[in-house]
């Protein structure tokens, strides 16, 4: 039976660093990651992927601000679904694309994905992740009077509204992607970490005003369509001990305990690596054979153990 793999993208997948983000830039982009992904297909791997989607919901934020006096703006979940079709959309594309190119007989289809929070989260209470637009101090001031918002002023480069980034608890459709990917597609879901919502009395979901970390969703999906291995692809080869010191030390194969370890010495940055860790290390704890760390060039081989961190049981 073919392995099931989940690989969260991160943002080096769509949009590199110093690129404006055009239409086509993060086309090409996505072009040479669906490369790297399809020598996994290839391969004989079933591929669930997930990405991030800071930089172009960042965007659309900023359309909606710019636009607030001609067209109503949307709320951030509404924003967070329209990422997500953008970037499914393109990935789709581009995956079709590379699927005939390799003689592959199979379909790529985007999910838009809803991800579960709890409305008792503590982060709720605690607003700490910048969206949107930078702002200057008076228009800032304004906002928070008029619509309750949560802003601060970042590092000297203006005021930007923060918002909640609760934990993700389930993967709204995640029986959908079980069975898409059972039957052989290659699926993309849980973009931007999912949108996020709360759970009604009655079984609904309603959109909430947050941002869910991508990795840690993506773990959950890992989890909960029973994948075999997790791999997170970024713009590093490997995680490192002491990162962007003269002692660096890359790490190859950890086991949870000394992860463990390196976790409480402090070595993964919140925000970037930190969330990578942890999530890497839950899917094995969880009862995963393998969680990998690598960079997106190195995908497959990664994959085959061969390069990234390799995160494994004791
Ligand atoms: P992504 O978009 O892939 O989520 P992030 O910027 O959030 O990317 O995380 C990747 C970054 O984490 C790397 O580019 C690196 O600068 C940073 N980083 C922080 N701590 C470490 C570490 N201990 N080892 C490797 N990279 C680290
Ligand atoms: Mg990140």
């Amino acid at each position: 039976m073919s392995k099931r793999v989940v690989v969260a993208l991160g943002g080096n997948a769509i949009l590199q660093r110093g690129q404006k983000g055009t239409e086509a830039d993060q086309r090409e982009n996505v072009r040479k990651t669906v490369a790297q992904i399809v020598k996994m297909i290839e391969a004989g791997y079933e591929v669930v992927l997930t990405h991030g989607n800071g930089p172009q919901v960042g965007a659309i934020l900023i359309q909606n601000e710019a636009g607030r006096g001609s067209v109503p703006a949307m709320p951030m979940d509404v924003c967070g679904a329209e990422s997500q079709g953008f970037i499914g959309y393109m990935f789709v594309q581009e995956f079709k694309k590379a699927l005939i190119a390799h003689g592959l007989d199979k379909e790529p289809i985007c999910i838009v994905t809803q991800v579960e929070v709890s409305s008792e989260d503590p982060a709720f209470a605690n607003p700490t992740k910048p969206v949107g637009p930078f702002y200057d101090e008076a228009t800032a001031k304004a906002r928070i009077e008029s619509s309750g918002e949560s802003w601060i002023e970042d590092a000297g480069r203006g005021w930007r509204r923060v918002v909640p980034s609760p934990k993700p608890i389930n993967i709204v459709e995640r029986k959908a992607v079980r069975e898409l990917a059972d039957n052989g597609y290659v699926v993309v879901a849980s973009g931007g970490g999912g949108i996020p919502v709360v759970k009604s009395s009655d079984g609904s979901y309603g959109g909430v005003e947050a941002v869910i970390d991508k990795d840690l969703a993506g773990e959950l999906l890992a989890q909960q369509v029973d994948a075999d291995l997790f791999m997170i692809l970024t713009d590093v080869p490997k995680v490192a001990l002491r990162y962007g010191t003269p002692d660096e030390e890359w790490l190859g194969k950890v086991t949870i305990d000394e992860m463990k370890v390196y976790q409480s010495e402090g070595h993964f940055k919140a925000g970037s690596m930190g969330p990578k860790v942890s999530a890497a290390m839950a899917f094995v704890m969880n009862g995963g054979s393998r969680a990998v760390i690598a960079s997106l060039d190195q995908a497959l081989e990664a994959l085959e153990g061969t390069e990234g961190t390799q995160i494994v049981k004791n």
